[in-house]
């Protein structure tokens, strides 16, 4: 199989060397030429084994210049025991008769991104292997906080690679940045920026694409990639829950096999929905994809009315992985819908970056109507879920779980559709303690970080992850504040160069 660019239809490249490079040099993002298809019998297969069996039949049909054993070395490092808190990686939680939680914050940093990340640096480091010799990885990453922790996790102390990390100096939770500037390992970097997460993003994106830095890093044997989900590496191994979870449904007995359901994903930059949109593509038996944003609803107003348009306010919201005003994977599904439209697809980006604003033909937007619906909740009606959904069920969700679980109910109760559904569950509770906890208690009585874990534990009785527990009283080792314009700068501080 081969990949080529969202931008350049000339671009024919393996997908070691997608992953090695993480963006096209045009600016666009590695997409497969086509979408392998499985069909039920496949899935009733799949079924059979557990998930780290799964991952590897779905991964092989995607990495298909890997060779078995290479693979087998990926996913059995990633997902070996022990390093999900569930046997099962991704859990499936029965929420009600038709509602299902994937809850898919098992991992080391309690958050979705470590389903990709655990796996990327092992992809990365073979691809750089086919592709790279003698060349030191250096891996940039924009954070609205989760990916961030997930990538510095997953790439500390891997050899061969440096990492960096930006995030917004106001745009993460406490914990999340806790997480983040206590941060061990020997190749690992981390720097608050002042800016939101799309600065850091463009940041990062223009470093990538700027020649003079290309020059300065070859001339130091360094290449850079990506660890965000503009990386096909990060996008493929979220693939494999959806495909998963459908085989859950299937054997939990909740749906029988071939039967449809829906899945809804609380959205940021559309990466994990995207990952959705391939398995529903791929055959596996999906009505709707549900987009969920919070009061930065960009993508609601774009899928619902065609127009992209990120002129508008930003908010600070209590679902902070989701303050995005540029979705990067959408680039992803436009140039699918228009059929495959290099030159389409590169007149909206660049609309995009020079205007804030595109409008998708007609037959495009009808294409979205049919798979996708969207919504959006505000921090009120945020808080009011995790309530409801403590009070009805006790079952503790965070911030951006309860935007997935609101905007659900209102899509279940307006469209009257009852098709079981798979609900996306991507952070642990206690990753936005004080959010969560000053929803199901009115009278909260603490006022730091970790006697709000605590008090939450107190209230609730949900376990609280060591690995959470175990930053209270950690020296941050990294404090550096950047302006957005240097950005370049502090790489080449990091690098020595
Ligand atoms: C990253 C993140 C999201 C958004 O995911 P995208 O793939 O960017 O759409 C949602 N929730 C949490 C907790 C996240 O960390």
């Amino acid at each position: 199989m081969f990949y080529t660019s969202t931008r350049d239809k000339a671009v024919k490249v393996t997908a070691a060397q997608a992953i090695a490079k993480g963006i096209s040099s045009d600016g666009g993002l590695f997409v497969p030429a086509e979408i392998p298809k499985i069909t039920l019998d496949d899935i009733a297969k799949i079924s059979k084994l557990d998930y780290i069996g799964r991952a590897k039949e779905i991964l092989k049909l995607y990495l298909t210049d890997f060779t078995e054993e290479e693979l087998d070395m990926c996913v059995n490092s990633a997902y070996k025991a022990g390093k999900f808190s569930s046997e099962k990686v991704a859990p499936l939680h029965k929420l009600n008769d038709k509602a299902n939680i994937l809850e898919l914050w098992r991992g080391p940093t309690c958050a979705f991104k470590d389903m990709a990340l655990q796996i990327l640096p092992y992809l990365l480091t073979v691809s750089a292997g086919k592709t790279l010799k003698d060349t030191k990885i250096v891996i940039l990453v924009a954070t609205s906080g989760d990916t961030g922790k997930a990538a510095l996790e997953g790439f500390k102390d891997v050899p061969n690679t440096e990492i960096l990390v930006f995030y917004p100096v106001d745009g993460v939770s406490p914990m999340q940045k806790l997480q983040m500037t206590t941060q061990e390992g020997n190749n690992v970097s981390v720097c608050a920026i002042h800016g939101n997460f799309d600065d850091a993003q463009s940041g990062v994106k223009s470093i990538f694409t700027n020649k003079q830095i290309e020059e300065k890093f070859k001339e130091n044997n360094f290449a850079f990639s990506s660890a965000n989900s503009i990386n096909w590496g990060r996008l493929v191994p979220q693939v494999v829950y959806y495909v998963s979870a459908y085989c859950d449904m299937v054997e939990q007995g909740s749906i029988k096999l071939g039967e449809d359901i829906n899945i809804v994903v609380p959205t940021g930059n559309f990466g994990n929905i995207l990952a959705a949109y391939y398995a529903k593509e791929m055959g596996v038996p999906i009505k709707k994809l549900i987009c969920a944003s919070n009061a930065n609803n960009v993508l609601t107003d774009f899928l619902k009315t065609g127009t992209y348009d990120r002129n508008r306010n930003f908010y600070c919201t209590s679902s902070p992985s989701m303050d995005i005003l540029i979705s990067s994977n959408l680039e992803r599904l436009i140039y699918i819908l228009s059929g495959y439209d290099a030159d389409k697809t590169a007149d909206y980006m660049f609309a995009l970056a020079k205007h804030g604003k595109y409008t998708v033909d007609e037959d495009i937007h009808a294409k979205i109507c049919e798979c996708f619906d969207a919504g959006f909740c505000d921090d009120i009606a945020t808080k009011d879920t995790i309530k409801e959904v403590f009070e009805n069920y006790e079952y503790l969700i965070d911030t951006h779980t309860a935007v997935a679980v609101n905007v659900y109910n209102a899509y279940a109760k307006e469209s009257g559709d009852n098709t079981p559904t798979v609900i996306a569950s991507t952070a642990n509770p206690y990753k936005f303690s004080a959010s969560v906890l000053s929803a199901i208690e009115t009278d909260v009585k603490s006022e730091d970080e970790f006697s709000m874990v605590e008090e939450l534990f107190a209230k609730s009785k949900e376990p609280v992850p060591p690995q959470l527990a175990n930053l209270k009283g950690k020296t941050p080792r990294f404090t550096r504040v950047a302006a957005k314009e240097d950005m370049a700068q502090v790489v080449f501080d990091m690098l020595g160069i």
